[in-house]
């Protein structure tokens, strides 16, 4: 039997999110652990990068976002992994015949540094998704002290997907 053609249709989405810095908390961005005096607020763990890649992965495919999918009301999700919430993102996906082409991720934060632990993020996603780390992007950047990242008030992070959508011909 001949194998179906099948069409890659290219599409595009985007992510935002951000989370209140606190004291007594984890700083985790991209799945890895960072040492800081502080860390991100939420009800899971607060892994802005990944919430907004999240996003921009649901997004381009028009499947709502991670807060329908995850509701943050339910017990199953309370301090759970974000980079768990990205594996089950990504399994949707592929079961509604998408998959990522590649990301493009800027964490927004005045402090602390982040450079040290980028291909550690772009890693962990690029393993999370099976995918190749060349495929996987992660910048970090400051606002001059402008804004509530600029202050440490929080870190925001915003993400672009592109996903391939399977349609047969
Ligand atoms: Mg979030």
């Amino acid at each position: 039997m001949q194998a179906e053609a099948m069409l890659q249709i290219p599409r595009i989405g985007m992510g935002y999110d951000a989370h209140r810095l606190v004291e007594g908390r984890d700083l985790i961005l991209c799945g890895v652990h960072i040492p800081y005096e502080k860390g991100l607020l939420g009800y899971s763990d607060a892994d802005v990068a990944l919430h907004a890649l999240m996003d921009a992965m649901l997004g381009a495919a028009a499947m709502g976002d991670i807060g329908i999918l995850f509701p943050d009301n339910a017990p199953a999700y309370k301090g759970i992994s974000s980079m768990l919430l990205l594996r089950e993102t990504d399994r949707k996906l592929h079961e509604n015949g998408f998959r990522l082409i590649n990301a493009d991720i800027t964490i927004v934060a005045q402090r602390p540094k982040l450079l040290p632990y980028r291909e550690q993020m772009r890693n962990n996603i690029a393993q999370t998704l099976h995918i190749d780390i060349d495929r996987i992007s992660v910048k970090a950047t400051t606002t001059e002290h402008m804004g509530f990242e600029g202050t440490g008030e929080g870190i925001s992070a915003s993400a672009v997907a592109m996903l391939a959508q399977e349609q047969g011909l």
